[in-house]
Order: C-alpha cells, then sequence, then structure tokens
C-alpha cells in the first residue's frame, strides 16, 4: 500500500467521496470506465476515501452522490437505458442544479441533452440537463482530437461518433478544436460546460490523460461536501507519458 492509500485508509482519511458511474453495462466503451477508476486512484491520492459504485438499468439510486460520471453507447445501448434514465432525470437534475460534478462523455452527454435522433430517424429523447440537440449522420467522425480549453489546457482523446451535437444559449463550449472535429462538423468546437458538468465526445478514456480535468472534478465534490478542498500529491508520471503518446499519433 503506497503513503496516500495509507492515508485514505487509516483513520486520516479527509472523508469519503462518492462516485457513482452511470449505466457501465449499456454505456462503456472505448474504456470509459477507465474515469471512474482514475477518480478512484486520485481521490485515495489527494488523501480522501473513494467509494465506486454502479449504477445500472432497474437499480435503486444511490444516496449522497458525490461525482458522476457516464460513458459513451452504441445507438442500441442508448435505446435500451433511455426509459431508466428518464425515470431518473428528476434526481440528476436535481444534482446537476446543487453542482454536484459530473462527467459525461459521448453516448451520455448526447442524452444529458435535449434528444438524439439517430441516423435511422429513431429520436431518443434526452434529459434536458445540457441546452444541446444531436442529430445522427451518415458522417462517422473517428480519430484522435486535442481541444484547446481555457480551464484545463490541452485536452487529450479520442472520437468516434455519429451523432452531430450543436449547442443552445444555456451552454459553453468545453473548447475548440486544433485537430479533430468534435461536436460536429460545423463549428469547430467539442464538449459543453454547464454549471460543474463537463461533457465531451473524447473517449480514450478521457481522465487517465487528462488528470487536470480529473481534479477539477475532485476538487469541485470536496468543496460541495466538506466547504473546502485540500491537495494531497498525485503522481502524474503515467498521465504525463499517455499525454505524450497520444499528442505524438497521427490522425
Ligand atoms: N451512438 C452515438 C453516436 O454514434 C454515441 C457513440 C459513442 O458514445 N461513441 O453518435
Amino acid at each position: 500500500m503506497n503513503q496516500a492509500e495509507a492515508a485514505a485508509t487509516d483513520g486520516r482519511s479527509k472523508g469519503t467521496i462518492r462516485v457513482v458511474q452511470l449505466y457501465p453495462r449499456d454505456m462503456n466503451i472505448y474504456g470509459d470506465w477507465g474515469n471512474a477508476l482514475v477518480l478512484q486512484r486520485r481521490i485515495q491520492w489527494h488523501g480522501y476515501t473513494p467509494e465506486l459504485l454502479e449504477y445500472n438499468v432497474g437499480d435503486p439510486f444511490p444516496e449522497d452522490v458525490d461525482i458522476i460520471v457516464g460513458g459513451g453507447g452504441q445507438d442500441s445501448g442508448q435505446l435500451v437505458i433511455q426509459d431508466d434514465l428518464q425515470a431518473r432525470a428528476g434526481q440528476l437534475k436535481d444534482l446537476a442544479e446543487d453542482g454536484a460534478p459530473m462527467l459525461v462523455i459521448c453516448g451520455l452527454y448526447q442524452l444529458f441533452g435535449r434528444f438524439f435522433k439517430t441516423r435511422t430517424g429513431a429520436v431518443i429523447p434526452g434529459i434536458g440537463i445540457l441546452d444541446v440537440e444531436t442529430h445522427g449522420t451518415d458522417e462517422r467522425l473517428i480519430g484522435n482530437v486535442k481541444v484547446s480549453t481555457q480551464e484545463f489546457g490541452e485536452v487529450l482523446g479520442y472520437e468516434n461518433h455519429s451523432g452531430q451535437t450543436t449547442l443552445g444559449t444555456g451552454v459553453r463550449p468545453l473548447g475548440t478544436v486544433p485537430k479533430g472535429t468534435g461536436n460536429n462538423s460545423n463549428d469547430g468546437h467539442e464538449g459543453a460546460r454547464y454549471r460543474n458538468i463537463v461533457a465531451s465526445y473524447l473517449h480514450g478514456s478521457l481522465l487517465p490523460k487528462n488528470p487536470a480535468i480529473a481534479d477539477f472534478l475532485i476538487r469541485t465534490a470536496a468543496e460541495r461536501k466538506f466547504g473546502s478542498f485540500s491537495p494531497g500529491n498525485p503522481d502524474d508520471t503515467y498521465a504525463l507519458l499517455a499525454r505524450e503518446h497520444a499528442g505524438r499519433r497521427p490522425r
């Protein structure tokens, strides 16, 4: 056990931070589960105790949620979860409006918006937390992406989606896209920001290569729950290596 793990388990923990991964059974492609694992480890490194829970269709919704993460999925996975997600819309909206930090990737980013009209014309209603809408196209946007953001510096990841998302005035983009496509093939924007929600098309998974976003989620959760955040000493060796490697890869 390393020092941070010891700090988080020997009674000197700064407190418990509960992370809930939404629908990992149906919405977890391109390693999105890795986002939850990074949060778990970095929460320990910051001296808190992580609790990692899965929420799947039909489960009782966990109480005292501190961070929500949700991954991407095929259109078919989005169809499977749509009714359950609607049933949870109220709880998720309340958490979002109350400032709970959330990370939603690709398929769940789309369904946190107003709707996703798929390539085949099926309309999957979203839960409208984000003022965005998504239309399926015959063009598949695939490849490595670099996003310039003010909050998190350069964000790196991988996209693969046929849905193209347009932002309304109620959200702001996560950033602009010097490499790759992002939300759609027209406006050069990627992702969306609203309250403490980070929404993005980037898989990879995202957080191992972008620890600044992981730490934003953890800091926000700690401040919301305990009134303050005291950082620890996370080990960024592998994050830096992964960024270097991703930055070198051709599209
Ligand atoms: N099914 C959606 C699309 O193709 C989301 C894909 C994903 O999550 N990678 O647009």
